[in-house]
């Protein structure tokens, strides 16, 4: 190939290396120069045996390490408030059958595809309906209930990336009554009986306009 190889220039100090960004390669905006021809599909942190790549001293230029998109997907009008009734979460009304999508990428923690709720001994435990929680790469529990539909394939154990179908929305569990509507908790990981913390430690309303506008904005956690 006669061109020009794009990166080599200039560059005294820095050994050439294939420019391994953080983040995942589906980020839309930003169109990266593709110095490299390998095409590694989707970076698996610590499951597998992580090659050893020395990155010796390197001023790590401050990028977002994840990379978050807004867990909804529709056509129809989504509204969303900063508060929540008795507990931080966010219930994101949109029409049923709106698409329920991983904010970052991760890991499945947790699947109902049953709905168990009944009004009349409405155990807190099962008022999500069908719900699905992943566990995202940055170490936060997202969770997403009142759903109609699992999507398939989305199991405890299985890897999904920003963006990536999880469920339809809908009204089971307790939002048999209200307005449909993704109720989205955002806690630390815990085991899927321990409601009180699956349903929500923090606002997630400051993340959610964030991840709206674009931003990668990693929650923080108490
Ligand atoms: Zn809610």
């Amino acid at each position: 190939m006669p061109s020009a190889t794009p990166s080599a220039t200039a560059r005294p100090t820095e050994t050439p290396q294939p420019t391994s960004t953080p983040s995942p390669t589906n980020a839309p905006p930003t169109p990266t120069p593709a110095p490299t021809a390998t095409h590694t599909p989707t970076p698996i942190p610590a499951a597998t045996a992580t090659p050893v790549r020395a990155r010796p001293t390197q001023p790590a230029p401050q990028v977002a390490a994840f990379h978050y998109v807004f867990p909804v997907r529709s056509e129809g009008k989504i509204s969303y408030g900063r508060f929540h009734h008795d507990y931080p979460a966010a219930d994101i009304f949109c029409p049923i059958g709106s698409q329920f999508v991983a904010p970052t990428d991760g890991v499945v923690d947790f699947v109902s595809r049953e709905d168990l709720w009944d009004p009349g001994t409405d155990d807190p435990a099962v008022r999500g309906g069908l719900s699905v929680a992943i566990v995202g790469d940055d170490g936060v529990r997202y969770y997403g209930s009142h759903l109609s539909q699992v999507a398939d394939g989305i199991e405890p154990g299985v890897r999904v990336s920003a963006g990536q179908l999880l469920g339809l929305t809908g009204k089971s569990g307790n939002a048999e009554s209200t307005d449909p509507h993704l109720h989205f908790g955002i806690s630390h990981p815990t085991t899927p009986d321990d409601w009180q913390v699956r349903r929500g430690e923090i606002p997630p309303y400051n993340y959610l306009r964030a991840w709206q506008r674009g931003e990668d904005m990693t929650p923080k956690l108490p």
